[in-house]
Parts: C-alpha cells; sequence; structure tokens
C-alpha cells in the first residue's frame, strides 16, 4: 500500500492559484492489484486485442452527481459541469473515447456528503449508478483516512471494486482544469509516472544525488525507475513511454519545464516529459496521453463492459447559441407567480439550461431547470423586482454551446393562473358532491407529472393536501371529502408549470 501525501495537482489555465500554503493534490492511492492490471492489459495489448476496436468512437456514460447540503443549497451549477463534460471530450477526442451524461444528471441532497464525499460512503453506493462512471461533486475531495498534510486534495478516483468511482473537488468542475481528465485517467487504469513517489517528492536532502535507493520510497515493491528506461516495465508506472519521474513536478516552477539536477541511481539526469497528463507539472499549454497510455485506456476501456457504450449521440454538433424570445428584453410581465419563458430552438440541441436569477452573475438565488424544448413557466419569482434570465442549449453528449447573451425583465404585481401546458383535458366529478363521497379526477396529460392537489375554502385556507403523480395519457384520482361541511371549495391541482382549479360544491 502506498502511502498518500501531497502531490502538485496542475492545473490548465489557473496554476497561479496552486501556489502559496496549500498545494493541490490528486488522492489517488494504487496499489498492487492496480499495477499487476496493468501488467496484464500490457499483454492482452501486445496479443493485439486492441485492434477489434477501430477508429470508431466509443461513447462512455458519465453520472454527474451534484452534491448539496440537505436543504439543497450550495450544490454545483450545472453550467459548469456541462463545461467540464465539453473539456473532458475535447481531452480525449484524439483517443475516439468520448463521454455523454447519462440518464440526466443527478442530485444528493446530504450535509455529510456535500462537505466532503468520501465520507458519506452508504449515500454514494445508494446513487452509484452501475451503467456508467461515476463521478461525485463535493465540496471537498479528501479520501477516507483523512486529508493530506499540507495539501489539498483536488480529486480522486476510488478503486475497490465495490466503489469504483471518481471524486471531484467542487473548485475542479469547469472548463479548463486537467483534474477529471486526469482521474479519468486513473478510473481506465494509468498509474502516476512517478508511480512509488506518490508520498513525496524528491530533494537532494532526503534521497541523495544521484538517488541512493533502487527501490521507490513509498512503494518498497516498486523500483526505482531509471532515465535510461532499461527497467521500465517493472518501475514507476510500468509504462516504457513514459520517462523516469520521482515526482519531479512537485517542486517545479510552473513553466511546464523541468530544469533540476535530480540524477538517477546510475548517475544519469532525469528527464520528465512535464505535460504528460498524469504527470504534475504546471503551466503546459497542453497536456496529452503518451501512446501506451492510450491503449491502457482503450483496453481497460473494453474491459468495462458493465458501461453502457452503445449510445448515439442526437446530434454531435450544436449550431451556435438560442435567441431569447420571451419575456422580451427591458418588459414587465403582467403576473409573478407564473412566468412563461421561449427562447429559440438550435439545430442538435434536445435540451436547454434555463437560468432565472436577481443578478446578471446568477449568483444569489438562482433558478437553473433543465428544459425539454424551448418553453418553460416558471414559478417563485417575487413581484416588482428585476430579474435576468440565460439559456444555453445542449445535448447529452454535447455540451460546448455557448450561453445566449443576457436578458433582463420585472415581474408584475399580478398573479396569474397558468395551466400547465402538457395537460390536455382535465375533469372533477361528481360536482356537486355528497358530503363523504369521494371526488373524481380525471387527468389528460402528453407529459407526466408531479403536482399537489389542494382543497380550499373560499377564504384561502387549505383543508386539505396530497401529492400525487400524473402519468402521461389519462388517469384517475380519487380525492376524499370526509370531514368537510356542506360548502363551496376551490380544488387546485399544482404543478411546477402552472396551476389547474375547479370549484366544487358539497352538498347533501
Ligand atoms: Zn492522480
Amino acid at each position: 500500500m502506498i502511502v498518500r501525501i501531497s502531490t502538485l495537482l496542475f492545473m490548465l489555465a489557473l496554476p497561479i492559484l496552486l501556489l502559496g500554503q496549500t498545494r493541490g493534490v490528486c488522492g489517488f492511492d494504487s496499489d498492487k492489484a492496480f499495477g499487476q492490471n496493468i501488467q496484464e492489459l500490457k499483454k492482452w495489448v501486445a496479443e493485439g486485442n486492441l485492434s477489434t476496436r477501430g477508429n470508431v468512437v466509443t461513447y462512455v456514460p458519465v453520472k454527474f452527481h451534484i452534491i448539496s447540503k440537505n436543504d439543497g443549497s450550495k450544490g454545483l451549477s450545472e453550467q459548469v459541469v456541462l463545461d467540464a463534460l465539453c473539456h473532458l471530450n475535447e481531452e480525449y477526442a484524439d483517443q475516439d473515447i468520448q463521454f455523454y451524461i447519462y440518464g440526466g444528471i443527478k442530485y444528493i441532497k446530504n450535509d455529510l456528503a456535500y462537505n466532503n464525499p468520501g465520507d458519506a460512503e452508504l449515500v454514494l453506493q445508494g446513487n452509484k449508478d452501475s451503467k456508467a462512471m461515476n463521478i461525485f461533486m463535493g465540496l471537498n475531495a479528501n479520501p477516507p483516512g483523512g486529508g493530506i498534510p499540507g495539501g489539498t486534495t483536488l480529486g480522486y478516483f476510488a478503486g475497490s471494486p465495490s466503489q469504483d468511482w471518481i471524486i471531484i473537488k467542487n473548485s475542479e468542475v469547469n472548463g479548463f482544469a486537467s483534474t477529471i481528465p486526469h482521474e479519468v485517467g486513473h478510473y481506465f487504469n494509468l498509474d502516476h509516472p512517478f508511480n512509488g513517489w506518490d508520498c513525496t517528492a524528491w530533494t537532494e536532502a532526503e534521497h541523495g544525488n544521484p538517488v541512493s535507493s533502487l527501490m521507490s520510497p513509498c512503494d518498497p515493491s516498486v523500483p526505482n525507475e531509471f532515465a535510461n528506461g532499461d527497467n521500465c516495465q517493472v518501475a514507476g508506472d510500468f509504462l516504457c513511454d513514459t520517462p523516469a519521474d520521482y515526482n519531479l513536478g512537485y517542486f517545479d516552477g510552473n513553466d511546464c519545464n523541468y530544469t533540476g539536477n535530480c540524477k538517477d541511481p546510475n548517475g544519469d539526469q532525469m528527464q520528465p516529459d512535464e505535460d504528460n497528463f498524469m504527470g504534475y507539472f504546471n503551466g503546459c499549454a497542453d497536456y496529452f496521453f503518451s501512446g501506451q497510455q492510450k491503449q491502457i485506456i482503450a483496453a481497460r476501456l473494453l474491459q468495462r463492459t458493465n458501461l453502457e457504450t452503445d449510445f448515439i449521440p442526437s446530434s454531435v454538433s450544436i449550431d451556435g447559441t438560442t435567441t431569447l424570445v420571451q419575456p422580451a428584453d427591458n418588459s414587465t410581465t403582467p403576473a409573478y407567480n407564473n412566468v412563461a419563458f421561449e427562447w429559440t430552438p438550435v439545430a442538435g440541441a434536445n435540451q436547454y439550461l434555463l437560468e432565472v436569477d436577481l443578478s446578471n452573475g446568477f449568483s444569489v438565488d438562482p433558478q437553473r431547470i433543465m428544459v425539454w424544448g424551448t418553453y418553460k413557466v416558471v414559478q417563485g419569482l417575487i413581484a416588482n423586482k428585476k430579474y435576468y434570465w440565460r439559456v444555453r442549449p445542449f445535448n447529452a453528449y454535447n455540451t460546448c454551446a455557448p450561453k445566449s447573451p443576457i436578458s433582463d425583465f420585472t415581474t408584475g404585481t399580478a398573479i396569474s393562473t397558468v395551466e400547465p401546458p402538457y395537460v390536455t383535458n382535465w375533469s372533477v366529478r361528481p360536482n356537486p358532491v355528497s358530503a363523504g363521497q369521494s371526488l373524481q379526477l380525471e387527468m389528460n396529460t402528453r407529459e407526466s407529472f408531479e403536482a399537489s392537489v389542494e382543497l380550499r375554502n373560499l377564504n384561502g385556507q387549505t383543508l386539505q393536501t396530497m401529492q400525487a403523480g400524473f402519468s402521461a395519457g389519462n388517469s384517475t384520482l380519487e380525492i376524499p371529502t370526509s370531514g368537510l361541511a356542506n360548502g363551496i371549495y376551490i380544488l387546485t391541482v399544482q404543478s411546477s408549470e402552472g396551476i389547474l382549479n375547479e370549484r366544487i360544491v358539497i352538498a347533501h
């Protein structure tokens, strides 16, 4: 077992954030079985088994888990998840591997899991989707067993068969950090090039120059890889086109250029590959996977037969972004409780991320809604307030389209009752109804929806509430009236997209 200590994890665009007291680290913990699997995968590749894959793109399902606090607050914006998926796909495109959102984004509300997903093993187990690569995103990403002294873990792959998931710190979920592509490399069985040095980084004072030991400091079963590559099959990451590295990126600058003088036990000058995805050098213009790393990834992908890879994207490209139609820019809506939003369809997109907020930074109390289609009625806005909104088109695979420009409007003060657009017909019978007899609510809807069904008196007092799920097509809901006195009542069916009202009379 390798002891984990801090190792610097790079970021492409903002390496400066990693300077200072706290260093970003990767919490991946390699072990003997992981290394053995690399040897087996190499053998399998050498036997020619990769030729079956051809040059066809494999679509890998990803279950993104946005974890929020119990009250639903603090969870990541879907915007950055879309950005991160777009970036991940760019980085794996040359391997004919692309990733797609599998069955929508999953939302977990749990304080413990939000604070540090690795502390909430049972929550993760309960939400893991065995047909996809699971990425759990929370405030922290500290591996079980405690944090790493002097370091902040930015992400890790938990490789035990019962886990087999990736945990990412929220701050690393964006369109530029290399943390997710790096952890996905571990998911496909790649080690760090400096395997055996994960718990430390070379210094002359501690390890000698030339390095004095033939075995690595963190895993005594892994030899130190020689700069001349002589023992590359059994040392370091067990791959021969990733040069020896003794975690030399950890103390290196931000210029993606190793100029230190570390010498291996033979006395040969170390020449690590600074811009390898699985190493820890900062500030490289671009990172890459080596040829052998790509072979291991491809082989491990073929082994992962649980993944649902028969996906065909609805469209691989999305034609620009959308134009916002209503509410018109700078307009005032008549009502505030049901505001209808509409935008133009975009070729290639079948979903749209609608954001509405009191600030044009979408940071006050944003409503973020994934919409199938180009129309949505939003509730819960405040009367007589200026709001901002924007829309981003996407589909499960292509999440690279830009957001629309921001438009604003002011909410009116009236209350409107908008009927849910998918309800084609509904009725409540019998009406009048005898005291004690049940009402039959007949619903005909094009889409299934959930609603709150309430009975109020004419003073607006709610006397009875029930939650109901209506499935697409015809359905009937029985509503008891026992305990209600003779008189006139209002029955309301309130969904997230509108309200249905019916006047009910209870009589003998
Ligand atoms: Zn790592």
